[in-house]
């Protein structure tokens, strides 16, 4: 291609390869030197210009398949978590279930941990919402006393 450009000392256009830009030449009209500019969109040649365009045209054309394989991949990847989200919302509900450190003490023993690990186990950690500490105070039939404990309440889907 050729890079079109006028002399900046006496305004004479000139033609020259591409391949001289930037390099300095004497100017054939006025004889000064002048420093041969990079070629760009303002000073390539129209004919070849309309060539360039018609070649990214082409590129651009044999461009269309290779691009269409990511988008398949998304479509791919995307529809079972569509489906997934379908089946959440047309099968699952949002659940609550709470557990008292209380209801989980036997005689020696304490449970709770084992209880709520055994329960978020179950619910599968892709499913829980949140999970909430409690507070709560409770009268121990034993001893008739109030007393606080704690727990905590898990929402979930399922
Ligand atoms: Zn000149």
């Amino acid at each position: 291609m050729d890079i079109v450009f006028k002399c900046p000392s006496c305004h004479q256009q000139l033609e020259v390869e591409a391949a001289a830009a930037g390099q300095t030449i004497g100017c054939p009209a006025c004889g000064k030197p002048i420093l041969i500019p990079q070629p760009d969109a303002g000073n390539i040649k129209v004919g070849i210009a309309a060539h360039t365009s018609a070649a990214s045209k082409e590129e651009k054309h044999f461009s269309v398949p290779v691009s269409e394989k990511p988008v398949e991949l998304l479509i791919k990847k995307s529809l079972p978590t569509l489906e997934a989200a379908a089946a959440k919302d047309g099968t699952r509900k949002m659940r609550v279930k709470t557990v008292r450190h209380s209801d989980c003490k036997e005689v020696g023993h304490d449970n709770f941990d084992a209880a709520v690990t055994r329960i978020l186990n179950e619910i599968g950690d892709e499913n829980i919402v949140s999970i909430t500490p409690l507070n709560y105070s409770y009268v121990e039939l034993g001893s008739q006393k109030i007393l606080a404990d704690f727990g905590v309440m898990i929402i979930y889907r399922g």
